[in-house]
């Protein structure tokens, strides 16, 4: 086999599955909350991978624990422990309410293993009869069968044939509706404790401390989905110390390996032993240089100096976007939580969020959209403040092209 041919965004199309249509930028090279394409042109990163990228592009400390786990062992099997697996369970467990770790590959992965548990511990302490799982529209869990069944947008899960059942939707921050469908028939609730992918939604005080006494009240369980607020997001190491509520599962993947692929499903020993040998599993869960690059993450993350940055950050963004809308008046509202922000385009924008994020890319800034009407920035924790100035003094160049279009 030649390696002699164009390596370009042609070939996505001749050789992808065409699930996806990605942008004709294809970086190549990452420092910090820099990126550089094929062509050598530099952007600012305010997408982070989608929320994923949490110490930036080659982080020393991550490639560094790369380096070298991957010069002792690649691999071993569920068959075998292994020492990153277990320090890493370990940190999770003393810096968490959790007591046990299950580790997993993705986001989906591990909301997968969350919502098989909570059934198994339904089944094993009530009887089949409690099986009903109450979600939010709106709401992203994942992609895997039963996962997208739960999330909020019955589009991403039609057309697969027959779903997974006893999954109910209510609407967000909706504690009256929530009330009026939970019953001791429900086995589990599930959320996110900041909507992402559903367009920047923080939830009130008042539903999710609601949602907390109602799961009580019917012994089911509320796991919260922190696969994108987890590891210092939202500017705690998780979003539910942020709320003062505790969920009984909680799952977090993206930011967890900083960029290396891994996910993980954290419980009390309580429930984790209906997770009985054999009931669940998968090959590289748990896997040393997934599990040693996560260390380094979370080592580096859960340090107040960052966590507090994170704040600072938010700040800059805010007041940045804020300037940008005086002067264009785009933006309905600038919402979300720490270095998870979405701009609310208002009505004469409605629909165009990618139209800033396609603006934003020819300007040389990463953006992320939430839904068709909300731009999000998730950028690295520690993005230096000059990238944020330059990022938005780009950004608002693009604002300026769409609106002049
Ligand atoms: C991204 C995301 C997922 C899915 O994670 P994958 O790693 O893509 O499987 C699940 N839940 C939330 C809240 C997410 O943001």
């Amino acid at each position: 086999m030649s390696n002699h041919f164009p390596v370009n965004r042609e070939l996505f199309d001749d050789v992808m599955v065409p699930n996806y249509s990605p942008s004709a930028v294809i970086p190549v090279r990452g420092q910090g909350s820099r990126v550089w394409d094929q062509q050598e042109r530099e952007f600012i990163d305010f997408a982070g991978g989608i929320a994923v990228n949490c110490l930036g592009h080659c982080h020393p400390a991550l490639v560094s624990a790369l380096k070298e786990q991957g010069e002792k062992i690649w691999h071993l099997s569920n068959v075998m422990t292994n020492e990153p697996a277990l320090r890493l369970a370990k940190k999770l467990v003393d810096n968490t309410f959790a007591e046990k770790v299950y580790f997993a590959n993705s986001g989906a992965e591990s909301n997968e293993a969350a919502l098989k548990l909570a059934r198994r511990w339904a089944l094993d302490n009530f009887g089949e009869d409690k099986s009903q799982i109450i979600s939010f529209k709106q709401g992203f869990h994942g992609r895997t069968f039963f996962t997208v069944t739960v999330g909020g947008q019955a589009a991403y899960s039609d057309g697969f044939g027959p779903k997974p059942g006893d999954i109910v939707h209510v609407e967000y921050n909706n504690l009256a509706q929530l009330k009026e469908i939970i019953s001791d028939k429900t086995c589990a609730v599930m959320m996110e404790p900041l909507q992402g992918e559903g367009g920047i939604v923080s939830p009130t005080e008042e539903f999710v401390k609601g949602v907390r006494e109602l799961c009580d009240q019917h012994n089911a369980l509320l796991i919260f989905d922190e696969v994108q607020t987890g590891v210092g997001r939202l500017g705690t190491l998780y979003a539910y110390e942020g709320l003062g509520v505790t969920p009984d599962i909680l799952t977090t993947a993206k930011a967890l390996g900083g960029g290396f692929p891994i996910g993980a499903m954290l419980t009390t020993t309580d429930i984790a032993k209906h997770l009985k040998i054999g009931t669940h599993g998968s090959t590289y869960g748990g896997n040393p240089l997934a599990c040693a690059v996560a260390e380094a993450a979370f080592d580096t993350v859960n340090d107040p100096a960052v966590l507090n940055g994170v704040k600072e950050k938010e700040a800059l963004y805010k007041a940045g976007l804020a300037k940008i809308n005086e002067k264009y008046n785009v933006f309905k509202e600038v919402r979300g939580k720490g270095l998870l922000i979405g701009a609310v385009l208002t009505e004469e924008y409605q629909g165009k969020a990618k139209d800033f994020l396609t603006a934003a890319m020819a300007e040389g800034v990463m953006t992320l959209v939430a839904g068709a009407n909300v731009v999000r920035f998730a950028p690295s924790l520690v993005i230096p403040n000059e990238d944020i100035e330059e990022g938005l003094a780009r950004f608002e160049r693009a604002v300026a092209t769409v609106t002049n279009a």
